[in-house]
């Protein structure tokens, strides 16, 4: 770039975060510049990837607040900022209208609340470009269209990699674009770089110790730039353990067709999820994500399977709108099967005895109705357990599949980045998956990437041109 560069605002990722902020500064008259690491016009990333659902909390976006709030609250259980829940409820049936005012399409897909707001058209659910041409594809060049109609400028190739301070104050930024370093002024920096997930040094410090032992199940585009920026900014950081995912069959460390769909979730909250010493080490009835960040957080990732029935893999196994049975198998992953658990336990490398033994307590807590009494406990209230009893006895082996992290950099309710002691960093502001407090805690509460994202962007904007109107 010859010109120097300066903007009303200036915008770290141009995935729904980013270029949702970017489209609503323009429309209220701001200068706004979004920066894209990406090189290319269909740049990866998790929104260009995305199953397409906007749900809040598994709820549809049109509900009632406070039935929408009562779902994260009932999730969340004492974790998230109130001032993000009450946003969510709030604001997300206003975000999805005026998405839709940008030429954001939507579409009903079958009957569940979490899917009657789904980008148009719906994702396939196989091959590597599953993605082209469909719902997030779709989005992204719909809102890089509509800033490009209101004069916003979206550079490609574009990397932030240090904020500029002026005492408290953000002033802008320093890029790579064209092998050089340059400076960026703005009056307001908006961080939207989508997470933490593909930064081995950040995982291994916060989620897992083993990082490589984890798929990417996403674009693996976050590298937590605007988190490690931020950071050096003195913002504060939370909720950093956990992470957004669904259990995939090991095979899809090295089979590109096992991920991100099927998912294992299903079969994993149906029968027993046990470690390299044939017992359980995790609550299964807690859910598929519950599942995926236990498995993350294995000492070995890599040795954790699940044991079920052919009564499981004919009812649960078959369950989703990309089933196990019979994707697994069709795509090439592996599906152990024994006529008896001596014989799996052969197969899988584990002590054939404790199987057994961890079969048969399972087996009578879920007769005895006790299964909360098992070490460790399992909940049946949402994911029904389902005995083991009926040959062949199945195992996958699998692994965590990793879309985003939850946790990241502290924002509040108009989506200002937070300092140490909770206040506003001036003219700093994050949106999307590279924020925290919202998702996350002990129970690992999933409220909704899509709606964090566009909801906590339309925020950022609007503090921005609420702040200008001011001065
Ligand atoms: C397979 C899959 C299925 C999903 N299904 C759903 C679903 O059904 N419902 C749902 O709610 N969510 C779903 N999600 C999650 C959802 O897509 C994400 O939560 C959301 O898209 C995140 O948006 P974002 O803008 O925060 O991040 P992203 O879309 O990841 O965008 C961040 C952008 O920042 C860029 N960037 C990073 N660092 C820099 C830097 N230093 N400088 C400049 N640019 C940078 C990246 O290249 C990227 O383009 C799914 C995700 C995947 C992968």
């Amino acid at each position: 770039m010859s010109e120097p560069c300066a903007f009303d605002a200036v915008i770290v990722g141009a995935g729904i975060a980013g270029l949702t902020s970017a489209v609503r500064l323009a429309e209220l008259g701001l200068r706004v510049g979004v920066l894209e690491k990406g090189e290319h016009e269909k740049y990866p990333c998790n929104s260009r990837m995305t199953g397409g659902a906007f749900h809040v909390a598994f709820r549809d976006v049109n509900d009632d607040q406070n039935v929408l709030l009562d779902a994260m609250e009932k999730r969340s259980r004492g974790f998230a900022r109130p001032e993000l829940l009450h946003a969510m409820a709030g604001d997300i049936g206003n975000a999805v209208r005026w998405l839709k005012s940008k030429g954001v399409k939507f579409i009903k897909v079958g009957h569940e609340a979490h899917r009657q707001h789904t980008l148009a058209p719906p994702i396939l659910l196989q091959g590597r470009t599953y993605w082209e041409g469909r719902g997030g594809d779709v989005m992204l060049r719909t809102l890089g269209g509509a800033l490009k109609d209101l004069g916003g400028t979206l550079l490609l190739g574009a990397r932030a990699v240090r904020l500029n301070m002026q005492g408290d104050r953000c002033v802008g930024l320093e890029m790579e674009h064209q092998g050089a370093r340059v400076p960026v002024r703005a009056d307001s920096v908006v961080l939207c770089d989508g997470g933490f997930q593909a930064n081995r040094e950040l995982l291994k410090e916060f989620i897992t110790a083993a990082p490589e032992k984890v798929k990417q199940r996403g674009a693996a585009t976050g590298n937590g730039d605007g988190l490690r920026m931020a950071r050096e900014a003195g913002a504060q950081l939370v909720g950093m353990n956990r992470f957004y995912g669904h259990v995939l069959a090991q095979d899809a460390m090295h089979n590109d067709d096992l991920w991100p769909f099927p998912i294992m979730d299903f079969v994993c909250t149906a029968g027993v999820v046990i470690d390299a010493s044939a017992r359980r080490f995790v609550d299964e009835g807690l859910g598929g994500v519950y599942l995926t960040n236990s498995i993350a957080g294995l000492p070995d990732p890599l040795a954790a399977t699940v044991v079920f029935d052919a009564a499981i893999w004919e009812g649960p196994g078959r369950e989703f709108i990309s089933p196990a049975n019979p994707l697994l198998v069709s795509r090439g992953g592996t599906l152990l099967a024994a006529p008896d658990l001596a014989g799996l336990a052969g197969q899988l490398g584990v002590p054939a005895a404790a199987l057994e033994e961890t079969v048969a307590q399972y087996n009578a807590a879920i007769d005895a109705g006790a299964t909360a009494r098992l070490a460790p406990p399992r909940t049946p209230a949402t994911h029904k357990p389902h005995p083991i009893r009926t040959p062949p006895f199945h195992a996958i082996r699998l692994c965590a599949g990793m879309t985003y992290t939850m946790g990241g950099i502290a924002i509040d309710g108009k989506s200002r980045v937070l300092n140490a002691a909770d206040e506003p960093i001036a003219s700093l502001y994050a949106a999307g998956c590279a924020t925290g407090g919202l998702e996350g805690g002990e129970f690992i509460a999933y409220i909704g990437g899509l709606t964090k994202s566009s909801v906590t962007a339309l925020r950022a904007a609007n503090a921005i041109a609420a702040g200008r109107a001011k001065t």
